[in-house]
């Protein structure tokens, strides 16, 4: 049965229940958060009875899924030793608190090479993801695909292929397609969308695909830059995002609007999703 799974980007500084309750308000029926300061600061403590009402009203509200998203700062492909011990421990504590909200979703960037080469920028993301993924976790870890601006990892689908080949929990392993970040890397979603979705099937398996970011881009195809733009406002634009929603491969996975806005125009754009959702 097709279920449209739509949200936005949170804030997270008035915990779970308050985020199930905001998304829901504005018609959401999933959403993605910060696990800490993007920065990368402490995270807050656990509450566990915030964690007991977000269940509650999870439940209420039909909320099936939700996505965290590491700090955008942390780089697992460093060159230096302690900032990958960094991103590491950060990415091993959020793992350990996602058990409270089990059967997740975990995102993070995966990183740039800065100079050394990719080579041994994604061994180095394999190394950090076969520290911190546990047998025992529930949460899965989701590579995001990045738009390919400076020396970032994740330009392409082969680049996360040989992350996920490296990684040895394969269940554990998935991917967030970012519109924005696919259309900026050069992938041609708004005309091509069928062959940019079998050639990830081919690389990659489409059964690893797990989250949507739906972002609009500022910039055209190929641009490498990740300037996001609001739906329907930029290059990429809504009809565009209509057959994307509705692509039999794509509409049972959930979609997540994060362009920075207002909540009344998040609202808008989940009401305008909503509307060309053919179920
Ligand atoms: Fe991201
Ligand atoms: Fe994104
Ligand atoms: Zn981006």
């Amino acid at each position: 049965m097709k279920m449209f799974k739509i949200g936005c980007h949170l804030s997270a500084s008035k915990g779970y229940a308050d985020m199930a309750e905001v998304s829901h308000k504005i018609g959401a029926n999933t959403f993605q958060f910060f696990t800490r300061n993007p920065r990368g600061g402490k995270a807050k403590d656990i509450n566990e009875d915030d964690i007991k009402k977000f269940h509650e009203k999870a439940k209420e509200y039909g909320i099936e899924v939700i996505l965290a998203h590491a700090p955008y700062t942390l780089n697992c492909a460093s060159k230096d030793e302690n900032i990958r011990k960094f991103a590491k421990e950060t990415m091993a504590d959020d793992l350990k608190r996602m058990e409270y909200t089990p059967n997740n979703l975990y995102n993070f960037h995966p990183g740039s090479h800065v100079g050394q080469g990719k080579e041994i920028g994604i061994k180095y993301i394999i190394e950090i993801l076969n520290e911190v993924i546990t047998e025992e976790q529930t949460t899965i870890v989701l590579l995001e695909t990045m738009a390919g601006k400076g020396s970032e990892i994740g330009r392409n689908f082969e680049e996360l292929k040989q992350i996920i080949d490296g990684v040895k929990l394969k269940d554990k392993i998935g991917v967030c397609l970012d519109t924005c970040h696919v259309n900026d890397a050069g992938y041609d979603i708004i005309n091509n969308l069928d062959g940019v979705l079998e050639e990830f099937d081919k690389i990659i398996g489409l059964d690893k695909l797990k989250a949507i970011h739906i972002n609009d881009s500022k910039n055209p195809i190929g641009a490498h830059k990740d300037r996001h733009e609001k739906i329907g406002e930029g290059t990429i634009g809504i009809k565009s995002f209509e057959r994307i929603i509705n692509h039999p491969k794509l509409c049972n996975i959930p979609f997540f609007l994060e362009t920075p806005n207002e909540l009344e125009g998040y609202q808008k754009e989940i009401e305008i999703l909503r509307n060309l959702y053919k179920n």
